[in-house]
């Protein structure tokens, strides 16, 4: 999506992974298909190309250290490191000051008993590294949960989360250009099902109070991060009103895929001008509401024609090989008036 909307604005996206027929892959202007680890190829690809992002928070910081070098990578190194890692992201989090659930980092067993203790139980167990849609957390609902849950979650160390009794989950995008300038979407409310973001809805169902201070959130987390190009905040919000973030995403998020068909500048083509240097674009929204329903595996992949032939359906599929249970193979936004 990124590279569709950098195409539009005339550039020649050059997309660089591991899978010769991933989505990008297949709209791009020029590919380099390699190992993220394979020094020559990113060699070649950062003499070919006048700067570089990610749409993966999973890139190896390793590769955007070898990039970093010898051209302009948006965002760096930093805004990876950090987000690349639970641990260091509630630090960073706590730094700026946006509030996050309690939190204990878990190295052992021994940690483990120790965190419980701290932060009672219901509790979330986290991986603090490559855990995404759900995967890499096991909710702990007693201490007897503790130890198979601490043996099965890897790699090590761990992270234990508070359970949050949140009444809504919230993200907000914000896209922060090279000269520091910002523009920040509305915020969505986000229903997930199975761990997985299911459903966006903006205007989002909550005071707008609450939806203020998120898109603050987001902006204070940009700025902090010093990040150039698209950054996401999710968050929880509580019954008292207050939030608390849960997750960065360093890139276009999920939950801003509303943007593509709501607003006249999406937050791919904001990413895109933000890389590119150019001025950020409006965020202002054109429909009265938005719902972006993902769809998934194998359900996905079914409803799909349904979609297709609704007249009030904008339609988004990514062109993914397999419709794996659990995989996100498309999108749908659903305009109202
Ligand atoms: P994550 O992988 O951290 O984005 O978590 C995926 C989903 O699990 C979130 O969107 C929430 O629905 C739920 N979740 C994660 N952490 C917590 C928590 N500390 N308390 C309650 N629910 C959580």
């Amino acid at each position: 999506m990124s590279a569709m909307a950098a195409a539009r604005l005339g550039f020649r996206p050059h997309v660089f992974g591991p899978e010769a027929d991933g989505p990008g892959m297949q709209v791009a202007a020029a590919r380099t298909v390699a190992a993220y680890e394979d020094a020559d190829a990113l060699h070649r690809f950062a003499a070919a190309v006048d700067v570089v992002t990610f749409e993966f928070e999973n890139v190896p910081a390793a590769t955007l250290a070898a990039l970093e070098g010898r051209v302009e990578c948006r965002p760096g190194l930093k805004a990876l490191s950090v987000c690349q890692d639970r641990l260091a992201e509630k630090r960073f989090l706590e730094s700026v000051g946006v509030p996050v659930a309690p939190w204990r980092a878990v190295h052992s067993p021994t940690d483990l008993r120790a965190a419980i203790a701290d932060l009672g139980l219901p509790a979330v167990l986290k991986t603090t590294r490559m855990g995404y849609d759900g995967r890499g957390q096991a909710v702990l609902r007693a201490p007897a949960d503790a130890e198979a849950a601490f043996a099965r979650l890897a790699p090590h160390p761990l992270v234990l989360e508070g359970f949050v009794p949140f009444t809504h989950e919230l993200s907000a995008v914000a896209a922060r250009g090279a000269d520091g300038s910002m523009a920040v979407y509305e915020a969505s409310e986000n229903r997930h099902a199975g761990g997985i973001l299911d459903v966006s809805l903006v205007p989002a169902g909550v005071p707008a109070a609450a939806a203020e201070e998120a898109r603050r959130l987001v902006a204070r987390v940009a700025e902090g991060l010093e990040l150039v190009g698209v950054v996401a905040l999710e968050m929880f919000l509580l019954p008292d009103g207050s939030l608390l973030a849960n997750e960065i995403a360093p890139r276009p998020h999920n939950s801003g895929h509303w943007t593509i068909d709501a607003c006249a500048c999406s937050q791919f083509e904001q990413h895109v001008r933000a890389v590119a240097g150019l001025p950020l674009g409006p965020v202002s929204r054109h429909a009265a509401a938005v719902e972006m329903r993902n769809l998934i595996g194998p359900a996905g992949l079914a409803a799909w024609p349904g979609f297709v032939a609704r007249g009030d359906a904008v339609c988004h599929w990514y062109g993914k090989e397999e419709a794996r249970e659990g995989r996100k193979l498309g999108h749908v936004n659903l305009l109202r008036g």
